[in-house]
């Protein structure tokens, strides 16, 4: 009873129905503009024919894929049905009840319901500056601290952590504490100074990168995303993981999607221009933009940001209100196509009034 359900949003023609629009535009879960690779569709289409076997329960193809990627070995690479079935397999590999696993507030909610699924304590650092505090969340390791979640870049805000300052963090943390990495919109990162976390990966540090297809790879609906940890670690993971938590298509869609770089580059590009000219426009309105390292960042709409988003979406724009996110006067914007960019930007205009 203290897990508080995730609240997904109502399907869109469902939304539309009650609220009497069409054509609406979804721009609040960071999802793809330009929609799925069409290369990973295209293996999708291809390996429908299988169906009726079971997947590789190893992920032979994909895992082998993502080492030769980011030059790792096979067994340090753990795949999961979303980034949220990895979150899973780490609280139930390694926290028991009275363990406490540190994260920020906000986060994302997956972290505090998978730790509370185990009988374990989260334990919140509030953010600084809208940024993850690494010096907070060192204050507050306990000896019963036996995980840390990182997201990076940051979900809500859209900010980075450092290498420089993760350094200083790593050096100062019992090395029996699991830290964890969320990675969701690394690729969109493109600030030098913005933390490589894989370079900690190993038998030196137990730090867990975790990665999606669901993001910069377009394919959020088929399930896909995967940890890069120590293999000691991914062995853990592999006892207690379900056998075929990557479904078939799924492996085949991101197998393809990472050969696709074509879309990724198109993806990135898509979503570097969008900031540039929502941020250009927003600010025109004379509201406040939130700098972002991510497909997403935050506005500062100056009232009840619950009742401007209602009142987008009578516009038929969707977005995300902070207010349960302890930003009450905050949305989050998701980057979309140029002319969902004006169609947002319009309608923002038209409540701004
Ligand atoms: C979107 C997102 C994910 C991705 O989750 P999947 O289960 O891979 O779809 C993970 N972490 C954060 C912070 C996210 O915003």
């Amino acid at each position: 009873m203290s897990i508080k359900p995730y609240k997904t949003g109502k399907p869109m023609d469902e939304l539309e129905r009650e609220y009497g629009i069409s054509n609406s535009i979804k721009l609040a879960s960071n999802e793809n503009p330009l929609g799925p690779s069409p290369m990973a569709v295209e293996a999708i289409r291809k390996n429908m024919d299988t169906l009726h076997r079971y997947p590789d329960g190893g992920g032979y193809y994909l895992t082998a894929k993502l080492a030769e990627k980011l030059g790792r070995r096979t067994d340090e690479i753990v795949l999961g049905n979303g980034s949220d079935d990895v979150i899973g397999m780490l609280t139930r590999a390694f926290l028991v009840p009275g363990d406490e696993a540190l994260m920020t507030l906000p986060s994302f909610l997956m972290y505090e319901i998978m730790v509370r699924t185990v009988g374990a304590t989260p334990v919140t650092v509030p953010l600084k500056d809208l940024g993850v505090d690494l010096d907070g969340i060192k204050a507050a390791v306990t000896p019963r601290t036996r995980m840390i979640f990182l997201t990076n870049p940051n979900n809500p805000t859209g900010t980075i952590i450092t290498q420089a300052a993760f350094e200083r963090f790593l050096a100062d943390i019992p090395e029996d504490i699991i830290i964890v990495i969320d990675e969701a919109y690394i690729e969109f990162a493109a600030d030098d100074r913005c933390l490589d976390s894989l370079k900690f990966v190993g038998p030196d540090y137990p730090v867990v990168t975790l990665r999606t297809f669901s993001k910069a790879y377009g394919l959020a609906g088929i399930r896909i995303g995967y940890g890069v940890m120590d293999s000691e670690i991914a062995g853990y993971l592999h006892r207690i993981r379900q056998p075929f938590n990557a479904n078939s298509l799924a492996q085949a869609a991101a197998v393809a999607a990472l050969d696709d770089e074509a879309f990724l580059a198109e993806t990135i590009k898509t979503v570097h221009s969008g900031i540039a000219f929502l941020m250009d426009e927003i600010g025109g309105l004379g509201l406040t933009c939130f700098p972002t390292h991510a497909n997403f960042f935050l506005i500062d709409v100056g009232r009840n940001a619950d009742d401007v988003f209602e009142a987008l979406l009578r516009e038929g724009v969707i977005v995300r209100s902070m207010s349960s996110y302890g930003f009450p006067e905050y949305i989050r914007l998701s980057v979309g196509l140029p002319e969902e960019n004006r169609r947002f930007v319009s309608a923002m205009e038209k409540v701004m009034k």
